[in-house]
């Protein structure tokens, strides 16, 4: 099988200040909600590709990845220059095990994002399965400065078509705010504000948690969820919480 497939750029939207999203159409493997494939482009005659997740649920076409541009990097800074037709290179196969079949059975399912790293999290949102295995599925997004919140619609749209079942907690650590947490996720559920605002309990018995996106994030959600009790699920030792980092 060949190194990459070639996709089409369908569209690219600017959401606020270095946040984007690319639509593409390509020929690619079936993916399940929650995975990550490359994204490639020609650079200096060398072909640079760099993880990205799936935004779109499985079922929906074009494509879609959500992205922060960083002006000192390789890729971004050139995928953020693509318009409608042009060329990007994409992975055959998808990849990552951030996917529902590796969570075990609960009540509530708890996806736990900063920045970019809702997107797996909006495709898993995007399928029937979080809804028929879980009683209450809450969405927690973790951003700087409340602009970057992307994809308040889609959001809007998860909490009219599940109300009563799905709850939308925003974070936003970089300036007071008034209608999401401050600070950080894992102080948030360290001193009870996230439990509180959520109105559940975050417990090993009933709480299934997907963590994504900054590895500082990462590390210190894992601590703060261990000291409640819960662990990360391996596959020969189930526990509650699985995670991926985005560097
Ligand atoms: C499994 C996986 C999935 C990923 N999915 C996404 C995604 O959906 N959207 C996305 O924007 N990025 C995602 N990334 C990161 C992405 O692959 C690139 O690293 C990033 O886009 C920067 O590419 P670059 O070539 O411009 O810089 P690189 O040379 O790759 O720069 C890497 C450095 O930039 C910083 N960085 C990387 N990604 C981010 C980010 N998302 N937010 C803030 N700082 C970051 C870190 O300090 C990192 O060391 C993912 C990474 C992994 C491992």
């Amino acid at each position: 099988m060949s190194n990459w497939v070639e996709g089409t750029v369908v569209a690219q939207r600017h959401w606020a200040g270095m946040l984007y999203s690319l639509q593409i159409e390509a020929d690619i493997a079936p993916f399940h909600a929650g995975q990550f494939t490359k994204l490639a482009l020609t650079i200096d005659g060398e072909m640079v590709g760099r993880p990205y997740s799936f935004v779109n649920a499985p079922s929906v076409r074009p494509h879609e990845f959500y992205y922060v541009v960083l002006p000192e990097h390789p890729l971004t800074p050139r995928l953020c220059r693509l318009g409608s037709g042009d060329r990007v290179y994409l992975a055959p196969k998808a990849s990552g095990f951030l996917t529902l079949e590796q969570v075990a059975a609960g009540e509530h399912l708890w996806l736990l994002a900063t920045g970019t790293a809702i997107g797996p999290f909006l495709s898993i949102l995007g399928t029937g399965a979080p809804w028929q295995r879980f009683s209450r599925v809450v969405l927690v997004h973790a951003v700087r400065s409340a602009a970057d919140m992307s994809y308040q619609d889609q959001i809007q749209s998860l909490q009219e078509r599940h109300a009563g079942q799905f709850v939308f907690v925003p974070v936003v650590s970089g300036e007071p705010s008034e209608f999401a947490l401050a600070g950080r996720i894992p102080k948030a559920i360290a001193d009870g504000r996230l439990e509180a605002r959520a109105a559940m309990k975050l417990d090993a018995q009933s709480s299934r948690v997907m963590i994504c996106g900054n590895p500082a994030m990462v590390a210190d959600t894992v601590l703060a969820l261990e000291q409640r009790g819960l662990k990360k699920h391996r596959r020969r030792d189930h526990g509650q919480i699985s995670v991926e980092n985005y560097w």
